[in-house]
């Protein structure tokens, strides 16, 4: 049997009892991409996937020894934030990051923040005094930034920053410039929101031919290639994830898929970033890998429960 080296990953976010999202989709993710997971419990959530009946936040000294005991053991080589519910527990953990890397903060493992806000089912996962915080004091710490339109929003108006109307491609690349002001190395924002077609992508790409035009397995202007990767005509729906580092700006694309079975996209696509990075790819290629695994995720979905099924992490794309 072969052993291939599994670089380790942690995840600081909610407990779902249902496995759909939060840790379990976390550690199912991180797993599925070649990665070994720890993780830290900042709430545990009554939870299914019909929505969330209940939570209870960990008090913060046991989230400051959650992390001390995994990070003076195990070689963290990326992490990921998800629900961090409240003020107490985002400063707890900006707190024990700070002082374990005080000695080389250069040292500290690439960090993926999904600001998770509200659940699908309308559950409060993030407490609307605590969003101040997440910007001022974890934001600074942080490699990439996944918000979605929602979040966008909520962050970029508590900042007192106009969240242009985040309603097309325009006001997408826009707002994700904006975003990369509060203090993140690089942005994601998710475009799951928007409906567009992969013509008026082209359409904006030529009025923009600055923004790069990135899919995991076609290159935009190729009509062969892109009929290969499941776009039959150009007016095929595409979502538009687009991620601003401090070079450029880039449009990922990839096929809508029509599916419910979506509780736990967030957590999946983030804690594939922080997979991939871990194995040390950059921030383009890493973001590209994810969207591909997340999309396959999706599209695999095995119905589960009585609401919103979660994604299949069974489809297990080791590198
Ligand atoms: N529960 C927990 C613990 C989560 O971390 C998240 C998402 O990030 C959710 C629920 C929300 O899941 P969804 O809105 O996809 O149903």
């Amino acid at each position: 049997m072969t052993v291939t080296e599994q670089p380790a990953v942690l995840t600081i976010a909610g407990s779902d009892s249902g496995g759909g999202a939060g840790i379990q989709a976390d550690l199912k993710v991180f797993t599925a991409n070649g990665c070994y997971g720890a993780s830290v419990a900042v709430a545990l959530t009554a939870q299914n996937t019909r929505g969330v009946q209940a939570v209870y936040a960990s008090p913060p000294a046991f989230i400051e020894q959650q992390l001390r005991s995994v990070l003076d053991d195990i070689p963290i080589k990326a992490m990921k934030t998800g629900m961090l519910f409240d003020v107490s527990s985002i400063c707890t953990v900006v707190q024990v990051l700070r002082s374990h890397y005080a000695k080389d903060p250069e040292s500290i493992p690439p960090l993926v923040c999904d600001p998770v806000c509200v659940s699908t089912s309308g559950h409060n996962l993030l407490q609307p005094d605590a969003v101040n915080v997440l910007v001022s004091e974890l934001l600074p710490l942080v490699f990439l930034f996944t918000p979605n339109k929602s979040e966008a929003e909520i962050i970029l108006s508590s900042h007192g920053l106009e969240p242009s109307d985040i309603i097309d491609l325009e006001g997408m690349v826009e707002a994700s410039q904006a975003l990369l002001t509060l203090g993140p190395k690089n942005v994601l924002l998710k475009g799951g929101h928007l409906t567009t077609t992969y013509n008026e992508v082209l359409k904006f790409r030529a009025a923009r031919p600055d923004v790069r035009m990135v899919s995991t397995n076609f290159d935009g202007e190729n009509t062969e290639i892109l009929q290969a990767a499941g776009y039959d005509t150009q007016d095929c729906e595409v979502v538009v994830d687009v991620l601003r580092t401090p070079q450029r700006v880039a449009l990922f694309l990839h096929p809508r898929v029509d599916s419910t079975s979506t509780h736990g996209t967030g957590c999946t696509l983030s804690a594939a970033i922080a997979s991939q990075l871990a194995h040390g790819k950059s921030v383009n290629d890493g973001t590209a890998l994810a969207i591909e695994y997340t999309h396959t995720a999706i599209e695999s979905a095995i119905p589960i429960g009585k609401g919103h099924s979660p994604l299949n992490h069974g489809h297990a794309l080791i590198m």
